[in-house]
């Protein structure tokens, strides 16, 4: 019999080409997993990044990465982004996130994600999926039937549903907080406030802005949905190009990552810049203080849009409309505290969320070191799972 060799292959060389270890010791990630299951062509990497508030919870990608590597940044990105979010929004949950490596507009299938189900499953609760780019409630579903460590179901099956809405009252509140610490009064009425985007989160924001009296203006990049949302809410529809420059109180970013960058910068003429959009700064530090030295309140995107999380995360406990709504209320408080420290300590608001929110795992992390006969106890998974029967 021919006996294989396990000769050094530099092509897979971790250790030479990419440092994994630096790079999991870097940003402090706990673990990542490698799953492979070649008849379903699954290729998947799950990273948790830190579990000190309980356990990781983050969507998975699916993503035609065009190499390896290339994925592994982007979860250990991703991961550790849901960190943050979760310590920030006052959840006990840390921080993890999934990615596949695959096209989704051709391989997804039933068999791909149960065998990614499992492999989730053997991670006995430490991650928690839920929907993200390239995956839809189908794909949850096809992962439930392997693991209860899956959120984003549909409400039929005790899930969750679209997050948008819980999402957009998050953004609502979180704008409310901007505009009280603006204007000494968090009444929306009759601001100017353009939207970038008729999607999901917009339709429903927009509905609050418009009952509270605001006066809107809309862009998408297509006619029927703008005009539909416009003539819904009242709004106007602007040109896409136009919307930077737009003479606003209040400018929301509901539609792409990485606009404000060096070619918009100097357009915006707003007090307040407050959306669903992720990942809108296109370099956090260098834009986030060009932003506050120019005197424009920028409300953190990663914390104005915890609503999404918000709603997955209540599924664990039951989920329950209500609550999850009253969850994304706090998101005012916790956005005019953020405000505050960014001004006393003339630091852009994303550094003063990222400090509230470091402050926050390390405080709670100390607790962990009372012993109780009960030390393994996080107040979620588990208990909570048997308790709503799930
Ligand atoms: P969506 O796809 O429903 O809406 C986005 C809209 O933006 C679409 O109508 C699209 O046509 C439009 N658009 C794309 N490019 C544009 C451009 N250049 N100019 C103007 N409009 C453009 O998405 P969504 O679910 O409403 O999410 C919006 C943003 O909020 C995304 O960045 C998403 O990652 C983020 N977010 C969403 C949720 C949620 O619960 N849906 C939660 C957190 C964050």
């Amino acid at each position: 019999m021919e006996s294989t060799t396990l000769e050094k292959d530099t092509a897979t060389d971790l250790s030479e080409d990419f440092p994994l270890f630096d790079k999991l010791q870097n940003y402090k990630h706990e673990q990542i997993v490698v799953c492979s299951e070649p008849t379903m062509g699954l290729k998947a990497i799950i990273a948790v990044h830190d579990t000190t508030l309980g356990p990781a919870l983050g969507g998975v990608r699916m993503w035609p990465y065009n190499n390896e590597q290339e994925a592994i940044r982007d979860v250990l990105r991703l991961s550790r982004g849901m960190t943050y979010k979760a310590a920030i929004s006052g959840l006990n949950l840390g921080g993890g996130k999934a990615v596949i490596i695959g096209d989704p507009r051709k391989e997804k299938s039933e068999a791909l994600f149960r065998a990614f189900g499992r492999y989730v499953d053997s991670l006995g609760g430490r991650y928690i999926t839920a929907e993200d780019v390239g995956t839809d409630v189908q794909a949850m579903e096809w992962i439930r039937m392997e693991t209860k460590y899956v959120t984003g179901l549909p409400k039929a099956i005790g899930g969750s549903g679209d997050p948008s809405p819980v999402t957009a009252y998050g953004v609502y509140q979180g704008m409310k907080a901007c505009a009280k610490k603006a204007y000494g009064s968090d009444s929306l009425e009759g601001k100017r406030i353009s939207i970038q985007g008729a999607g999901h989160v917009s339709s429903y924001l927009a509905e609050f802005l418009e009952k509270e009296g605001a006066e809107l203006f809309i862009c998408d990049i297509y006619e029927d949905k703008v005009n539909a949302l416009a003539e819904k809410v009242g709004a106007e529809v602007v040109d896409p190009d136009e919307i930077y420059g737009l003479d606003v109180d209040i400018f929301s970013p509901c539609a792409l990552g990485g606009i404000i960058n060096d070619d918009t910068m100097d357009q915006f003429n707003c007090d307040i810049i407050a959306g669903a959009a992720n990942n809108v700064l296109d370099e956090e530090e260098k834009h986030g203080q060009m932003l506050l030295d120019s005197g424009i309140i920028y409300a953190p995107d990663y914390v104005i849009n915890a609503g999404g999380l918000i709603n997955v995360a209540s599924e664990l406990e039951g989920y329950n409309e209500e609550r999850a709504h009253g969850q994304a209320e706090k998101i005012y408080d916790t956005i005019l505290d953020i405000l505050n420290y960014s001004e006393e300590n003339d630091t852009p608001t994303f550094t003063a969320s990222n400090i509230l929110a470091e402050q926050r795992m390390s405080n709670v992390g100390k607790i962990h070191n009372i012993y109780t006969s009960q030390s393994n106890f996080t107040g979620h998974i588990g208990d909570l799972y048997k308790h709503a029967n799930l």
